[in-house]
């Protein structure tokens, strides 16, 4: 492996600028760490030649001593951002051969500060699932094994190729989607860092719908200062997207290694499941003391309507994704399948085109939509939604600066582990991260520890509206006071 391909996003940002290498050496390095990583399957499409193209462009900006905040620095998209001229699937069988003729936003904004593509990573169809085991292209594998086995273990979902990519160092950051814990899950089971922006924060514009009122771009990255640095180029206020903010981007990398003293931390008693392990019990123990350590004062909080989260959260986003993936009808994009008149291409190409949670998403959200069921089902959902903000809310006027809370109920698990018999298995696995996007606020994730048999486990904190800053400041004290996770050495090569 190249020593080039193990700095960080903001080693290699200032080793470039310093000139100790080219920015076509980094991107060659990382073309050739990706194009031997098959085996983890975390790239849908790989885009050398684009990384090589922008590469050279960005060795004569530096040059000129014209270098932009990402200059050369070589990233992976999650395949659910619409890149121009490069397939963009969403992971699903309907979309395959789809080449957006746009850019979504957030990736543009990307390019505009210099970064570069290495290609499209692998995720959940639709971002649908915590395991990364519903693509069309087949699972992405974790480049992380427990102790003594050689099975092979979920990388997390729906950003499973993100966070695999990031971990196993097939780019220097990537950008992934949370819609109900698709950038913090996957983060924690891979010992990296991944934050959930504010709603509103980054642009949609460009980025498959899920569930439009809880989806939210962000980064994953090898650390706190990385993912500072991504989310000020992610982020922004975008005409072409109604929810996104109006509000200045902060330099979120100067937060990075600010004071956490006198800063008011949240334990909600509510996250202390019934059953919950020891070890991860333990790990938020640790999380709390390193915090006070910092000079945080550490206050016990009570988010009551906390259990009623999972359940209103499998009523909204289905209910938004039946309606947003019903433009999926075999006419505008990706596959088509003909009979004998329209209603026979339409449920041709659905039936064969979306997979088996995709269809189960559809049908659900059909379900509570409908006349009959639309008040005991969504609208009940929708008012608990409001209630579950309400908590946060009040917690927040309290004084409350940011929430502490684990990541994942358990660390990562081997493929095929969980879900076959009981989707509601792994459904559960988002029980701690659903909320934040049922409230819209930020939530940033940091590894925190090793399990017992050595997986990655994380921490998450939950912040103010628009207060990034804060969870990066707590982030990086979390971070410095955590014992080094050294990432997993190739055994995928
Ligand atoms: N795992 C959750 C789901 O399946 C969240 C997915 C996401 O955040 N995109 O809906």
């Amino acid at each position: 492996m190249s020593e080039l391909t193990r700095l960080t996003l903001a080693e290699a940002r200032d080793g470039l600028a310093s000139k100790k290498f080219s920015a076509v050496e980094l991107n060659e390095a990382f073309i050739d760490a990706v194009a031997r990583a098959k085996t983890l399957n975390a790239y849908i499409v790989e885009t050398p030649e684009k990384a090589l193209e922008r590469a050279r462009a960005s060795d004569e900006r530096i040059a000129k001593g014209e270098a932009r905040p990402l200059e050369g620095v070589p990233l992976g998209v999650k395949d659910l951002y619409a890149t121009e001229g490069v397939q963009t699937t969403a992971a699903s069988h309907i979309l395959e051969g789809f080449v957006p003729p746009y850019e979504s936003t957030v990736t543009a904004n990307l390019w505009r500060d210099g970064a570069t593509m290495l290609g499209k990573l692998n995720l959940d169809e639709f971002a649908m699932g915590s395991s990364n085991e519903t693509s069309y292209f087949g699972p992405v594998i974790s480049p992380w094994r427990r102790k003594n086995s050689d099975a092979k273990i979920v990388p997390g979902g729906s950003s499973g190729g993100s966070a695999a990519a990031v971990a196993a160092r097939l780019c220097l950051g990537a950008t992934a989607t949370d819609t109900g814990g698709s950038i913090r899950q996957p983060a924690a089971f891979t010992g990296t860092v991944g934050i959930k922006p504010t709603y509103g924060r980054c642009s949609r514009w460009g980025i498959v719908a899920f569930a439009s009122s809880l989806d939210q771009a962000g980064p994953i990255a090898r650390n706190v200062r990385d993912a500072a640095i991504l989310l000020r180029s992610m982020a922004g206020h975008d005409p072409k997207d109604t929810t996104s903010v109006d509000a200045p981007v902060p330099d979120y990398e100067k937060a990075v290694g600010a004071s956490v003293k006198g800063k008011v931390i949240g334990i909600p008693k509510e996250y202390r499941l019934d059953g919950m392990s020891a070890e991860i019990t333990a790990l938020w123990e640790r999380g709390v003391n390193w915090l006070r350590a910092g000079g945080a004062e550490i206050r016990e909080i009570s988010l009551p309507h906390t259990k009623h989260a999972l359940p209103a959260y499998y009523i909204v986003a289905p209910a938004e994704a039946s309606s947003n993936l019903a433009r999926y009808d075999g006419v505008r994009y990706g596959l088509r399948r003909t009979g004998k008149d329209i209603v026979d291409l339409y449920e041709l190409t659905r039936a064969e085109g979306f997979g088996k949670e995709v269809r189960r998403r559809i049908m659900i959200g059909t379900y509570v939509l409908s006349a009959g069921y639309y008040d005991a089902y969504y609208l009940r959902a929708q008012k608990i939604r409001t209630l579950i903000k309400r908590d946060f809310d009040l917690a927040y006027a309290a004084g409350v600066d940011a929430i502490l809370t684990p990541a994942t109920p358990s660390p990562a698990f081997a493929l095929g582990e969980k879900g076959a018999a009981d989707p509601v298995e792994m459904y559960l696995n988002d029980v701690f991260t659903v909320t934040v996007n049922m409230a819209g606020l930020p939530g940033l994730v940091v590894p925190a520890g090793l399990s017992s048999d050595g997986l990655p486990l994380g921490l998450q904190l939950i912040g103010r509206p628009f207060e990034e800053e804060t969870l990066f400041a707590l982030g990086e004290a979390i971070e410095q006071a955590a014992p080094k996770i050294a990432l997993p050495e190739p055994w995928w090569v």
